[in-house]
């Protein structure tokens, strides 16, 4: 008999967006005449850019030429988008070399499958509220997991406790769902707790794209002895509207090793290597021209143009909150505002509240975590004339 991974019937059933889908469902039919405005949406709305488009065509081309035809690819990604990524963070001042660089389908995948180099008996420690992928990935392989508290109080970036001890650390900046980002010397209180403990941290980066302060880190190798305690991910599904086209990176420090119990040392970046081409055959060379040229400087203006059209939708949301009077975290280096709920409401209240007297949707932010309980998040990822609409409707009802 095959004796099944038990660890599955410890997740909780994850209801948040299809009890959404389904209350909103139930509201047109009742409401027929009522349109309604979706402000929930963490998927980009903007088509694929020009300079995307036209190498993704050229990569077709190729595709139907038997001098260019392209098979199977290296299973890391090709050459020409590691160097370009290299290249990108180099003018950030950030020094990665290429075969750190791990091209991949997403940054879902490589977040759920890092876990793969870690032994299970690790303590995993996550913030909430959280992106769920953290924790459901680990609870499928049987991790212990301890939450730390993100709330109001420390603006929602919780920082090391010197008295909880935890092997793997998982860090998202900007934040989804909270829109709150990390500073510099937050982000070395984390590799300092990490690298004393020999911790790795597993450093979320898929909206890095969307910080405009230059205060800011867009990586967490900008802090000093990041490349011996922590694993970036980010991808290019927010950063250029990938979502449906799928290509993202992660990457694995040389520099990032652990001993082994027969005291060996162990190279992360070796491993990653073995485990991705072991069980991964590479992004399409079609995927990765486009994502190549979103690196050009061409790329690069429009891709801002888009994250600066979303981020415009998200300064909307804000003027309107600060002006009712709400507070909100995010929006200004993130395309989500996290917004407290008015009237003490609980955000499936505040949900329905929302839907029923302005038809506009959003995320109660209970989905997320304890911590998101009264809390509630809406994005800059919508339509902008929808967006107006939306935040008129809003100040209409919270205003009375
Ligand atoms: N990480 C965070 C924090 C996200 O919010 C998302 C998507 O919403 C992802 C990763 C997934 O990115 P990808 O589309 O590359 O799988």
């Amino acid at each position: 008999m095959a004796h099944i991974n038990e660890n599955y019937q410890n997740l909780k059933d994850s209801y948040l967006f299809s009890d959404i889908a389904k209350k909103v469902a139930a509201f047109s039919q009742e409401n027929p005449q009522q349109e309604i405005i979706r402000l929930g949406i963490g998927d980009v709305t903007l088509p694929l850019m020009p300079a995307v488009i036209s190498a993704m065509h050229a990569a077709v081309d190729e595709m139907g030429d038997a001098a260019t035809f392209r098979g199977y690819g290296p299973e890391q990604g090709y050459d020409f988008l590691r160097e370009a990524i290299a290249a990108y963070y180099a003018k950030n001042g950030v020094s990665i070399a290429a075969d750190e660089i791990f091209i991949s389908d997403g940054a879902k995948s490589d977040v759920g499958n890092i876990v793969d180099l870690f032994a299970a008996d690790n303590t995993v420690l996550v913030p909430d509220p959280v992106y769920p992928v953290y924790v459901d990935t680990n609870i499928m392989s049987g991790r212990k997991i301890l939450y730390m508290n993100a709330t109001a109080e420390n603006g929602f970036l919780p920082m090391p406790d010197p008295a909880v001890s935890a092997d793997m650390i998982y860090l998202c900046s900007p934040n989804n769902p909270t829109g709150a980002v990390y500073n510099k010397q937050q982000l070395k209180a984390w590799v300092d707790y990490a690298r004393e403990r020999e911790a790795v941290l597993l450093f979320d980066a898929a909206y890095e794209a969307f910080i405009g302060d230059a205060q800011l880190p867009h990586s967490i190798y900008e802090v000093e002895g990041a490349k011996e305690c922590a694993i970036e991910f980010c991808s290019l599904s927010k950063t250029a509207g990938f979502t449906g086209t799928r290509c993202a990176y992660t990457i694995v420090p040389h520099a990032l090793e652990r001993k082994g119990a027969n005291g060996a040392t162990l190279s992360l970046r070796s491993m990653w290597n073995r485990r991705q081409t072991t069980k991964f055959n590479g992004v399409p060379y079609i995927v990765q021209r486009g994502a190549a040229a979103v690196f050009t400087e061409e790329g690069m203006q429009q891709a801002h143009k888009a994250i600066d059209y979303y981020k415009g939708n998200a300064r909307i949301i804000a003027d309107a909150f600060t002006a009712l009077g709400i507070r909100f975290f995010g929006g200004a280096n993130s395309p989500y505002i996290w917004m407290e709920c008015p009237n003490h409401m609980k955000s499936w209240e505040f949900f329905h509240y929302l839907l029923e007297n302005a038809a506009v949707v959003g995320t109660p932010g209970a989905g997320f975590g304890e911590n998101g309980e009264g809390w509630f998040r809406l994005t800059g990822f919508g339509d902008r004339e929808k967006t107006k609409e939306a935040v008129a409707r809003i100040s209409a009802l919270l205003k009375k």
